[in-house]
């Protein structure tokens, strides 16, 4: 079968010809039909620091996708041939304490999907038949695709009550984009968005941000002013990684505000504890999707009226993967799709 894989130990993403997966007892096999790049592809594309320290060469990467199910195991209840799913990346050992209390989120032996064993960039995909999503008729592929990044927006988004809040999000990249969109739906009052990239942050307009900040154009605290914000945002939604953002989030949040962390800093962050401490913040890491709470509310935040389509900005065959690749890498660009049918 045909599949995009990391072949060399160098920047790069080679189509090739992989051995169609077989699959087990409990599993189902998917024949992809649309999967999107995530930034965690880019980062195995250009080859860092991390990519370098996980990804075994050869490994198929993608973790993004929509499909039809094509076989299962015979162990497998509850999906037939032919159902539309998308899937969870991360597998779950099932036997920590975490993951027998049903957190399966915060299992402690998690496996990625196209990071740790093969993944959707392929036209074949096996997963355990407990990862799987069975999709309602009513939403797009496209939609369907990108339920993993939509899922890291809602699992931070709903992490805190955002109804009549204040809200600013740091990082305006497709996730911190779909994280406003969720919290305009579910009622917040301003919806602050900052980035350094006007592509990004027009988007971020289109979808429901009241103000978006370019903060290397201006202050934030003006922004505030302008909003008649007295006191400071509640709620901070952490989608940069970047460590300037995070101390402006920490300079503007109120007392007694809560912060959701999703962005990952590339090196220890430095911060003035003071703050967390006086103004009696509550910082939570946010890793992944809750399984499968988040992906429920994910199809109701849709069939609610939630409108994600501006997001999707990019579509080709999967043989253009290479643009695919160079557009996502560019910055200019919300979601790119890659076609395998
Ligand atoms: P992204 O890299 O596309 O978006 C980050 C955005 O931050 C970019 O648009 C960038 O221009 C912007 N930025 C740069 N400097 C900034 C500044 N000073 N202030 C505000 N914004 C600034 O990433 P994404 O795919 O949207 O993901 C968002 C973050 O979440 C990334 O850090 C990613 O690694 C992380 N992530 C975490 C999980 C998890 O499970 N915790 C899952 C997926 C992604
Ligand atoms: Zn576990």
């Amino acid at each position: 079968m045909k599949a995009l894989a990391k072949l060399h130990a160098q920047p790069g993403i080679w189509m090739t010809d992989a051995e169609k997966p077989d699959y087990g007892y409990n599993d189902l096999r998917i024949r992809i039909k649309k999967t999107a790049i995530c930034g965690t592809d880019v980062h195995i594309y250009k080859w860092d620091e991390w990519s370098q320290k996980t990804i075994p060469v050869p490994m198929v990467i993608g973790h993004e996708y929509v499909g039809v199910v094509e076989a299962m195991g015979d162990g497998v209840r509850g999906f037939s041939i032919g159902d539309r799913v998308s899937g969870e990346g991360h597998i779950t050992c099932g036997h920590c304490r975490n993951c027998r209390a049903g957190r399966r989120h915060l299992c402690r032996n998690t496996v990625g999907v196209g990071v740790n064993r093969p993944g959707a960039f392929a036209e074949y995909l096996v997963i355990p038949a407990d990862n799987a999503f069975k999709l309602p008729d009513d939403i797009s592929d496209e939609l369907a695709a990108i339920f993993d990044p939509f899922g890291n927006a809602v699992h931070t988004a709903l992490a805190f009550d955002l109804v009549g809040e204040d809200v600013l999000i740091t990082g305006a990249g497709p996730i911190g984009i779909m994280a406003a969109a969720v919290a305009r739906h579910v009622g917040a009052r301003h919806v602050v968005i900052t980035d350094v990239n006007s592509y990004r942050l027009d988007l971020a307009k289109t979808m429901a941000a009241t103000r978006t900040v370019d903060v290397s154009k201006e202050n934030l605290k003006d922004v505030m002013a302008e909003l008649g914000m007295k006191e400071g945002f509640d709620v901070g939604l952490e989608m940069s990684g970047v460590p300037s953002a995070f101390r402006q989030m920490l300079d503007t949040i109120n007392h007694g505000g809560k912060i959701a962390m999703l962005g990952i800093p590339p090196q220890d962050v430095a911060i003035d504890w003071n703050k967390v401490i006086f103004k009696g913040l509550v910082i939570k890491g946010i890793y992944g999707r809750e399984m499968f709470e988040t992906w429920y509310k994910m199809a109701a935040l849709l069939q609610s009226g939630l409108d994600l389509s501006p997001i999707l900005t990019h579509e080709m065959p999967v043989d253009d993967f290479q643009k695919g690749f160079d557009i996502m890498s560019s910055g200019q660009s919300g979601k790119v799709i890659l076609n395998w049918e």
